[in-house]
Formats: structure tokens, sequence, C-alpha cells
């Protein structure tokens, strides 16, 4: 799985880690969130879900291959 903050809309306020059960371990805030150590992540979604900007996307990895499935199907 991963994790991709736009940049272009994250203000870095930090509720991303405040939300995230695990966030001290997986969130680095400077100007700007990142996910880091993303192994202690459990794909709740909780953060793209409590970002006020959006700006989060929580990537599953059985998604990104559903979509792959989805494009192959219809070739
Ligand atoms: S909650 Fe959203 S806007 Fe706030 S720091 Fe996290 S990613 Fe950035
Ligand atoms: S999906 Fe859940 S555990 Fe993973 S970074 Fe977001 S809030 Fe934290």
């Amino acid at each position: 799985m991963r994790i991709e903050v736009d940049k272009e809309k994250c203000t870095g306020c930090g509720i991303c880690r405040e939300a995230c059960p695990k966030g001290p371990k997986i969130w680095k805030i400077n100007d700007k969130a990142e996910a880091t150590n993303l192994r202690y992540c459990h794909v709740c979604t909780i953060c793209a879900s409590k970002c006020p900007q959006g700006a989060i996307k929580v990537i599953r990895d059985d998604e990104d291959e559903s979509k792959e499935n989805i494009a192959k199907e219809n070739k």
C-alpha cells in the first residue's frame, strides 16, 4: 500500500498525525505532512477522512490490482 499527500493542498496542520492511531510512528509534519514507516499503517483511512484539505490518498495494494484487472478486462 502507499499513502500520497498532495503537497499543493497540504497546509501542515498535523490533523492527520493526531487522528492516526499510530500517528507519531507514521507521520512526519514539517511544513507539509509525510507518511513514513508505513509498516505501522493498518490502512484504516482515518487520516484521509480527517484531512480538512482532502490531501491524503490511502491506496491499498488490492485496489491497485483490481484497477489493473479492470483495465485488462476492458481490453
Ligand atoms: S491533515 Fe491534511 S492538510 Fe493537515 S497536515 Fe495532514 S495532510 Fe496536510
Ligand atoms: S490509514 Fe490509518 S494507520 Fe494508516 S496512516 Fe492513515 S490513519 Fe494512520
